[in-house]
């Protein structure tokens, strides 16, 4: 299933960045998905909520914002947005564009309690 390798990257990233951040708990998580991936979000909170279980991530809020698919044209240089199946340029008619954004599954932001921090 497409959802649950994304989760398992998206969860090694998670408590990297948790360690690197003296985290105890991850209470959320922000990802940005790119259109090309073609993620469906509900599944991938489910596969993350799995994959999570038993680490410092389990409970966390993820967050899933999608990114919308970007060309830009390699003959008229005009940014563009695309679709997955379709990157003619509305320029100059064209198929010949590469993707500058909505291809990348990135872990943008978590949100953690530290060690240091009180009970509250
Ligand atoms: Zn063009």
């Amino acid at each position: 299933m497409h959802e649950l390798t994304i989760a398992t990257a998206l969860l090694d990233q998670v408590l990297e960045a948790a360690r690197q951040a003296s985290l105890r708990r991850v209470i959320a998580v922000e990802v940005r998905c790119g259109e090309a991936r073609q993620v469906v979000p509900d599944a991938l909170q489910l596969a993350f909520e799995t994959v999570s279980a038993s680490t410092l991530a389990a409970g966390a809020a993820l967050s899933i914002v999608e990114v919308p698919l970007e060309a830009r044209c390699r003959h008229c240089h005009r940014s563009f947005r695309a679709r997955i199946d379709n990157y003619v340029c509305p320029g100059c008619g064209r198929a010949d564009a590469e993707l500058v954004a909505g291809d990348d599954i990135i872990l943008q932001s978590l949100t953690g309690d530290t060690w240091q921090d009180g009970p509250s």
